[in-house]
């Protein structure tokens, strides 16, 4: 075992650091206040390889694998949680491309997400089927050498910011009748919908899509006809979840440093608050989470690099590290008093992101359904 991050790692962490610090701050009133992301810094971003971390190099990506992505989105998440809520969702749509899509798909967009030309996008949520997949409605009905697209999909991330969307629809019934697409922005029938107003993460974009007889062509099926499930359980439960958590652990970093902070500043009784043992054993909680869902995030991305199965680490990783930043923001409001609930403050925005982790990329209870299952597995009959 080996715990120490490679110097490469190293660097790419110094570099997104220096990066968030100099380049967001100025950008996050903006961004609470209209809720639109900050499109143009996806050029700057592509250079640094945050767009295209987990996107092979024949592709224009870095091809740095998933331990770098949790650093590059940990480190993002640290100074402005919706830069990495917006580009795990885009690396989402990378690996759907990387893993289901056919040489010429891969030409086409893989690269344009790579190169920071536009934003990813997937998908899967409608209104009928949220943790319930197979609740879905929005459909593909194959007519000719077609598919007609109807529905809506609803809290889709970069919805309105990406050129083109990866989305799930039935092309038939059951589980089996799922099946995943490649829809170009601007292709008759298709349209952005609703932009959603949430109370946290509010630079990433969060939107609906609109389907009114789409026709597409049978070249933008992604991967197989009825393997829509596949594509979107393992985007979900690898890629979509290690996202989440390192997002939330981007929060959480945030969280620790800005209570330290405050209780070392903050003087009452003639004396730095931080000496009061009631702030320590709450400082003594947040570092102790912080520290355990470090090692669940990277874990889980370790895996997924080495070829190992990862759902249940991912899945572990997420609902834990979610929840964590959330309990923890809530205690770095209580440190500040309240001052904490003002603007001004930082952690009123952490305790409102870390909420917002929560149901994205699934429920809480939906990883412990899969917990449950990986719990009971050595005892089943
Ligand atoms: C910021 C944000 C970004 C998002 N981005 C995307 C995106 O890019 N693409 C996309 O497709 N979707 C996206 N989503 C949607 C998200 O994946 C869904 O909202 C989530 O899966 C939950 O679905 P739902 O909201 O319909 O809740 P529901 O499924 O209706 O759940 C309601 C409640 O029932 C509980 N529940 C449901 N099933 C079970 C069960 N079997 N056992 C126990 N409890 C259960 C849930 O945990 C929850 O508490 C995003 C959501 C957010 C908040």
């Amino acid at each position: 075992m080996d715990f120490r991050f490679s110097q490469r790692e190293d660097m790419l962490r110094k570099a997104v650091r220096e990066f968030a610090e100099n380049e967001l701050p100025s950008r996050m009133e903006a961004m609470e206040e209209t809720g639109e992301f900050p499109i143009d810094l996806m050029k700057p971003m592509a250079q640094l390889g945050i767009t295209g971390v987990i996107t092979p190099t024949q592709y224009d990506g870095v091809g740095l694998g998933y331990v770098a992505r949790t650093i590059v989105l940990e480190e993002l998440g640290r100074v402005c949680a919706a830069m990495p809520m917006a580009m795990q969702v885009h690396h989402m749509a990378c690996a759907n491309l990387n893993d289901f899509g056919n040489e010429a798909q891969k030409k086409k967009y893989l690269s344009r997400l790579a190169r920071g030309e536009t934003m990813g996008c997937v998908a899967v949520t409608d209104p009928t089927g949220g943790s319930d997949l197979i609740g879905m409605k929005t459909s593909a009905e194959p007519k000719g050498d077609k598919y007609i697209l109807n529905g809506r999909k609803c809290f889709i991330t970069n919805s309105h910011t990406s050129d083109f969307w990866i989305v799930i629809a039935r092309t038939a019934e059951g589980a089996k009748g799922l099946s995943a697409f490649i829809v170009d922005k601007g292709t008759p029938g298709a349209k952005v919908g609703r932009k959603e107003h949430k109370f946290g993460l509010r630079g990433a974009n969060t939107g609906e899509l609109v389907f009114d007889n789409c026709e597409i062509s049978k070249e933008t099926l992604l991967g197989q006809e009825g393997g829509g499930l596949a594509v979107a359980i393992k985007t979900i439960s690898e890629t979509g979840r290690t996202g989440m958590a390192a997002a939330a652990l981007g929060i959480l970093t945030a969280v620790y440093e800005e209570a330290g902070k405050f209780a070392s500043e903050r003087v009452l009784y003639g004396k730095p608050i931080s000496t009061l043992e009631a702030i320590q054993f709450y400082m003594a909680e947040i570092y102790s989470q912080l520290e355990i869902c470090r090692l669940l995030c990277y874990r889980a991305s370790w895996l997924k690099d080495q070829g190992m199965r990862c759902d249940n680490e991912a899945a572990l990783a997420k609902y834990y590290t979610c929840e964590a930043a959330a309990n923890a923001a809530k205690k770095a409001v209580e440190i500040h008093g309240s001052y904490g609930i003002m603007k001004e403050y930082a952690v009123q925005r952490l305790l409102r992101d870390a909420m917002v982790t929560i149901p994205a990329g699934g429920t809480a209870e939906i990883a412990k359904v899969v917990l449950g299952r990986a719990a009971l597995a050595p005892f089943k009959k």
